[in-house]
């Protein structure tokens, strides 16, 4: 996602300056950004001291792994991105009294007992199963920005994220889209995890990159849900990958991972109500697009 939005903000006209250290990104998403005068990139981890930057407008956090997959495999990368990484970006923003938006996530809400969420729900989070070095590191990341915007006045956002999706995303990311995607172009069996019942709701990246470019510009400090609430199981969701790869693979179950959401759908009256947001990209349009984007990866041509 985050060179998606990196190119969305060069073409409203701004310099941007881009921070990865890869440990789950991939150069080639800014391959293509190599001679853009307005783009500068470092390669650096936000938990360590930043480099000399020059004056910033505004700070964006989007630095941390976001596949579970990566974030077990990650544990203390993915805490210490949230928080220590965090402090950092935050101290930078207050020096250069510039904004500050931080890409938070849906796993705040951990296995909802409300539904759709709404951002006024606290959550049901296992503050010791699995997943909770990234949703307590998320926590966190909302926690410390409130605290930056009540003591200092820092002009602050937060995104709460709902399963994005789209082309640049890493085919082993371990994700569904990319898993199923995989799965499907090349003759594997397509693994759904327990009965395949759970739920989750979908957004395509130039959706969600249009919904945080507005956020950063607004001055609602609390968190703002951006996701598209057509919710499906990951049976139906398996499904409409096989129809749309014309795929022969077939279905296979295997064990549910701990602490997995049962139920996940955005209520984004909010982002409506606020930015003038929705989504725009049907599902149908998003994963041909994804799954175009994979064969020329596979292809070779990216
Ligand atoms: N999932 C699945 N098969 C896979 C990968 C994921 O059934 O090969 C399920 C997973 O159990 C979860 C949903 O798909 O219920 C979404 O998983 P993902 O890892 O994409 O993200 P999450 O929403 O859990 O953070």
């Amino acid at each position: 996602m985050p060179s998606h939005l990196c190119d969305l903000i060069l073409a409203q006209g701004h310099e941007v300056v881009g921070i990865d250290n890869f440990l789950t990104g991939h150069a080639r998403n800014i391959a293509h950004l190599t001679h853009e005068p307005r783009f500068r990139f470092i390669e650096a981890d936000v938990c360590q001291p930043l480099p000399e930057l020059g004056g910033v407008d505004c700070v964006i956090h989007a630095a941390s792994p976001a596949s579970p997959k990566d974030y077990y495999d990650n544990p203390i990368e993915t805490l210490d991105v949230g928080s220590i990484g965090s402090r950092n970006l935050l101290e930078l923003a207050r020096a250069n009294n510039a904004r500050y938006l931080v890409t938070s996530t849906s796993e705040c809400y951990g296995d909802p007992l409300e539904h759709p969420q709404v951002e006024t729900y606290w959550g049901n989070v296992n503050p010791v199963g699995p997943r909770s070095c990234y949703d307590e590191s998320k926590r966190f990341a909302e926690a410390i920005t409130m605290a930056y915007h009540r003591k200092y006045g820092l002009r602050t956002n937060i995104a709460r994220i709902f399963n994005a999706y789209g082309p640049r995303m890493k085919l082993n990311d371990g994700r569904v889209v990319p898993q199923f995607m995989d799965q499907a172009l090349n003759g594997k069996p397509i693994t759904i995890y327990g009965d395949g019942l759970q739920t989750r709701s979908f957004c395509y990246v130039s959706d969600l990159v249009r919904g945080l470019y507005l956020l950063s510009q607004s001055d609602e400090r609390y968190p703002v849900n951006l996701g598209n609430p057509i919710e499906l199981t990951m049976l139906e969701f398996a499904e409409r990958i096989q129809r749309i790869t014309a795929t022969d693979s077939k279905i296979v179950h295997e064990p549910l991972p701990q602490d997995d959401p049962k139920r996940r759908r955005p209520d984004i009256s909010k982002a409506k109500a606020i930015l003038g947001w929705e989504p725009e990209v049907s599902l149908e349009d998003g994963l041909k697009q994804t799954v175009a984007y994979f064969q020329s990866l596979q292809a070779g041509a990216v």
